[in-house]
């Protein structure tokens, strides 16, 4: 060790021990009550009679009976998805695509369920593939995709399998349960922020628990997730939630249950 890097070594030693001893000192003499915080007083939430009932606070965004809460994503028209049973099916077919809110969200909490079909044929890509965008920023724009596809025995590539952020993040494990079964998406959706000029001020972040497991924790998106080429983010402020009805042969998957809490 050369002269310099011991005096170095000495001068950082000191400063940490003495940073300790500094706060040590200052809470000297200091009462329990002066490190209490009373106000402002969380919000009473009761709490679904399951994880996945909808909490009081929650905004109702399929009930299983209506899709009031939905329009066509190109066309702004009411969405013509089937509801039946308490479910929601995806209807593909021309000028029928993908639905969104009528609501615009900003940063929220999300819970969907979604069925791939007992009977679902196709590979890959082509097999039971739909999507959670958490911001729909235009109706020709990709916005940003949680991936929904049969990935319980389905090889494609990991940053499109479901749970994966589409073609930026792969899940941190493989949750899927059989088609025919349901399954769960809780979401945690930071949303991204912009300045006046259009540049990204902060990143959008996301977390995701799958079937209750973690699939994406806190990840920082690189922009809007695209089919083509590399992500880049595009200014907007408010956005609906959009469904995707992709356009593969296989057959159509269904939703229930869906709700989402605005975060500040
Ligand atoms: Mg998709």
């Amino acid at each position: 060790m050369t002269h310099f890097k011991k005096i170095q070594l000495v001068s950082f030693v000191s400063i940490f021990a003495f940073a300790g001893f500094a706060s040590g000192q200052q809470n000297a003499g200091m009462k329990p009550e002066e490190t209490e915080i009373w106000t402002p007083v969380p919000a009473v939430v009761t709490p679904g009679a399951t994880d996945a009932a909808p909490p009081s606070d929650a905004i109702v965004l399929f009930d299983g009976k209506s899709l009031d809460q939905w329009v066509n994503a190109q066309t702004g028209a009411p969405a013509e998805w089937i509801v039946g049973d308490g479910i929601l099916t995806v209807k593909k077919g021309p000028g029928i695509g993908n639905i969104q809110t009528k609501r615009t969200f900003k940063n929220y909490q999300l819970h969907v369920e979604w069925r791939i079909p007992e009977n679902i044929t196709g590979s890959g890509q082509a097999r039971g593939n739909s999507g959670v965008f958490l911001a729909s920023t235009g109706p020709n724009d990709d916005g940003y995709e949680l991936q929904v596809l049969d990935s319980y025995n389905n090889l494609t590539y990991v940053n499109g399998q479901a749970g994966a952020i589409y073609k930026e993040n792969p899940p941190l494990v493989n949750p899927n349960r059989k088609p025919g079964e349901w399954q769960t998406y809780n979401i945690v959706w930071t949303a991204p922020t912009f300045n006046e000029d259009g540049s990204l001020k902060s990143p959008a972040y996301v977390t995701a628990f799958m079937n209750g497991v973690l699939v994406q924790n806190h990840f920082q998106l690189i922009g809007q997730t695209l089919f083509i080429g590399k992500p880049y983010y595009k200014k907007y402020d408010r956005a609906p939630i959009k469904l995707q009805a992709h356009g593969d042969k296989s057959e159509p998957i269904s939703f229930r249950n869906i709700w989402v809490r605005e975060l500040p």
